[in-house]
């Protein structure tokens, strides 16, 4: 393991392991086939590249994008790695060159997607070269559960077999363990050495918000991430037409990316995104894997995401060089009932089932008045103390007493015989005398209009704090018509009071009888401050101060841009953002002292060293 530090230090300059990738090395290096779960960012690629850079031999990478794989090769080759990626898109020659490379032993890592590695020319040709280990990235290919499932990925065990049987390691950021099971007996022989890593992204700022006049939270949103590259995701393609067009209105750098533009169009969309620096993508999720780009700022849904391990699969995608990052997600009433109407649509009633249950996770975690990441790291089976960097620990949340609204939507439930979904249910309690409550004789019961002094907006989110709070359950069968709970059930007898979110009501700081929400212990009902603190817990970022570190930075970033411009590589595989910003903030004044910074290694302090402390000289003299 030593030489593995060692090796990272010199090729990579990082100064440390992050969690788990000591662990994860070190069994490969024994030998081991290994099925290591990390979340995004986490650090997977170092993984399965440092055993091949120490052990030498060949490493086979498989890989379902060309796009990333490409990222990653140009990314080892400015840091000296020898590796290639093969695919049909290549200028001519270069597979040839790869080829000959790999057979005189001289590339250390060989990335390609599963359907060229699955020719029986190449397999046997590689088999010749002398695999030493098979790395299967983004495995969770190869399961059916996910929306990213690749059926060449069922195929890998017999490409296996077709090298020879080298050692073999997947990875994945999927969460759930039903996935993992399944991936695992897909993907190997026997069980491999397994390592899920916690899930924890505290770099990442959490908030979530009811839709209030959607275009303008997500253009307030972006606006305070001015100049920053960012992921705006939506529901419909015409969605982030609309609004990536309001957004360069406004003055942002911002692209429109889905499936339906043409090819041309939408690799160039991309490329401008992961090269740039300070670009908005406006994007359905389409836009996903493959955005390896360490310094994407923040992530805004303008729509609800599908469920709970989408949705952190898509924020993740923002901080992944650990530094601070920003999200913020928007829901509403009617993005629940399109998404359960979708759901309902499926053939397979247990998948319905299972797609319902993580839905139903996503709703709460909307809802929630305690610290989101708690609800969040519960999820995934975690346990852990309230973060300080989501929008409920920071902001805290006011809760109202809800117990009468609750007990008047209830009794709606109740007395219609649990036969009848929101619609409904709110023209009756609001004394709509049109249309079908009269039509049903509803407007004979004692609930008919006790409700008439509330908009239907408000019973709107009466409902949804009920759901959330699991008062009542939604039957996914029957079309949405709601179900009385054992609580509901104690809160409509009166044995129970119910809490609302006020902000949820769509009142702000100055409603009635209003309190800061218990974030920390429930029943405690101590009037406390909302509490603030002082973001992530995270490693503390690099930090600059004053005008002439900020001018310096700027300066760093045009040189960075010039040389990345020059060799078409991204701007980060130069230098990351923050290698720049520990370079504003401690002015290196020779080699030795630039070596020091983070991601300065070897062969990028002999390539790149001398412009960028140039720059420094000239401005920090
Ligand atoms: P993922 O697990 O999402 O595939 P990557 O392998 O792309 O993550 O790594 C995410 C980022 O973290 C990259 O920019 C990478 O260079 C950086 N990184 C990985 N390991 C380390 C480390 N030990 N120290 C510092 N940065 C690291
Ligand atoms: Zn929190």
């Amino acid at each position: 393991m030593a030489a593995a530090r060692e090796a990272m230090r010199r090729v990579y300059g990082f100064e440390d392991f992050r969690p788990g990738q000591e662990d994860i090395i070190a069994a490969v290096l024994a030998g081991e086939d290994v099925f290591a779960v990390m979340p995004t960012g986490g650090g997977k690629s170092l993984c399965y590249q440092l055993p091949a850079i120490v052990r030498g031999g060949l490493a086979v990478v498989v890989s379902p994008l060309i796009a990333l794989m490409r990222n990653q090769v140009s990314q080892l080759a400015t840091m000296g790695v020898a590796a290639g990626c093969v695919n049909s898109n290549n200028p001519p020659g270069e597979n040839r060159r790869i080829g000959r490379a790999a057979r005189d032993g001289a590339l250390r890592l060989l990335y390609a997607a599963p359907e060229r590695l699955l020719q029986p020319d190449t397999a046997a040709f590689l088999k010749r070269c002398g695999v030493g280990l098979l790395a299967v990235d983004e495995a969770h290919c190869v399961s059916q559960w996910g929306h990213d499932f690749r059926p060449e990925y069922l195929q890998l065990r017999e490409l296996r077999a077709a090298l020879g049987g080298p050692q073999a390691i997947a990875f994945t950021a999927t969460a759930d363990a039903a996935t993992r099971d399944d991936i695992e007996a897909r993907l190997f022989d026997d069980p491999p050495r397994r390592f899920v890593m916690g899930f924890d992204r505290p770099n990442i700022r959490l908030a979530m918000a009811v839709k209030n006049g959607p275009d303008g939270q997500v253009a307030r949103f972006v606006a305070a991430h001015e100049g920053e590259s960012g992921i705006v995701y939506c529901r419909t393609r015409r969605r982030t037409e609309e609004l990536a067009q309001a957004l360069r209105k406004a003055g942002h750098d911002a692209v429109a990316y889905h499936a339906g533009l043409p090819d041309g169009a939408r690799g160039a969309a991309q490329d401008r995104f992961l090269r740039g620096d300070g670009v908005v993508a406006v994007a359905t999720v389409a836009f996903g894997m493959g955005i390896d780009k360490p310094d994407v700022r923040f992530v805004c849904h303008a729509d609800m995401p599908e469920n709970v391990e989408s949705w952190y699969q898509e924020i993740g995608r923002a901080g992944r060089d650990g530094l601070p990052a920003d999200t913020l997600t928007l829901y509403g009433m009617q993005d629940m009932a399109r998404r359960r109407g979708h759901i309902l649509e499926g053939e397979d009633e247990e998948r319905k089932r299972v797609a319902m249950h993580r839905f139903d996770a996503l709703v709460a975690l909307c809802e929630s008045h305690r610290c989101r990441r708690l609800t969040l790291l519960a999820y995934f089976g975690e346990a852990s103390a309230p973060c300080g960097n989501c929008d409920l620990c920071i902001d805290g949340v006011e809760t109202v007493d809800g117990t009468e609204d609750a007990r008047k939507a209830m009794s709606a439930v109740a007395r219609t015989g649990q036969r009848f979904a929101t619609g409904y249910l709110i023209a009756l309690l609001r004394g709509e005398k049109s249309g079908k409550v009269a039509a049903f004789g509803h407007d004979r019961l004692p609930t008919f209009g006790v409700g008439a002094n509330r908009s239907a907006k408000h019973w709107r989110a009466v409902f949804r704090q009920l759901y959330a709070a699991g008062c009542l359950d939604m039957d996914i069968v029957r079309f949405g018509r709601w179900l009385l709970t054992d609580s509901g059930w104690r809160v409509l007898r009166g044995e129970e009071t119910f809490e609302m979110r006020a902000d949820a009501l769509g009142r702000r700081r100055a409603g009635p009888a209003k309190k800061p929400a218990p974030a920390q212990t429930a029943g405690d009902d101590r009037v406390r401050e909302p509490r603030r603190r002082a973001g992530p817990t995270a490693k503390p970022a690099p930090t600059l101060s004053g005008a002439a570190d900020m001018a310096l930075l700027a300066a760093l970033k045009a040189k960075r841009r010039a040389i990345s411009e020059a060799q078409g590589v991204p701007a980060y595989v130069v230098f990351a953002d923050r290698t720049l910003i520990e370079m504003a903030g401690r002015k290196p004044r020779s080699r030795a002292e630039m070596a020091e910074l983070h991601g300065v290694g070897e062969a990028k302090l002999a390539r790149y060293a001398d412009s960028f402390l140039a720059v420094v000289a000239e401005r920090a003299p």
